[in-house]
């Protein structure tokens, strides 16, 4: 059984604040500028293992996304590059079957679409899909002040 973890990104400078939950006191503090984020619901998310609201900031909208160190992709694609022409270009093929087969192995991870935190080793919600962008705008623009002077509906 993975061991449930956070990563968000700091509010301060941006850093990747990643946490084992449950935290101690409720609190993360970014190890970079010593910001710290107030966690709620956090005991929740540890006894459900399903992200159903952000600890972080609250929202309720989440995508999926394979857990792909981006890095280590490119290093593969490099590497096959490099060695296309000595290995007559079957290291091209290879790199394809290793990128194909990160893919199915990778475990997925939970991502917050208003802060942007990311959770690992949860279980998968069944209404949470893959990355909208339609949805990233409509809930990355609406802040919580946002939300209270909301106009009253038309019509
Ligand atoms: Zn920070
Ligand atoms: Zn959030």
């Amino acid at each position: 059984m993975p061991d449930l973890e956070l990563a968000h990104p700091c509010s301060g400078c941006g850093a990747a604040v990643r946490a084992a939950l449950p935290v101690q006191g409720d609190a993360i503090t970014c190890g970079a500028c010593g910001r710290s984020a107030a966690l709620t619901g956090a005991d929740a998310l540890v006894s459900e293992r399903v992200v159903n609201l952000c600890a972080v900031c609250g929202g309720w909208a989440f995508y999926r996304q394979r857990d792909l160190n981006r890095k280590l992709g490119l290093g593969i694609i490099i590497a096959a590059a490099i060695l296309a022409v000595p290995t007559h270009y079957v290291s091209l093929a290879v790199a394809v079957v290793l990128d194909v087969a990160l893919w199915f192995l990778l475990p997925e991870v939970t991502v917050c679409y208003a802060c942007g935190t990311l959770y690992r080793g949860f279980r998968r919600h069944p209404e949470h899909r893959g990355f909208d962008l339609a949805l990233f705008e409509h809930h990355r623009r609406k802040a919580p002040a946002a939300q209270a002077a909301a106009p009253p509906p038309r019509g």
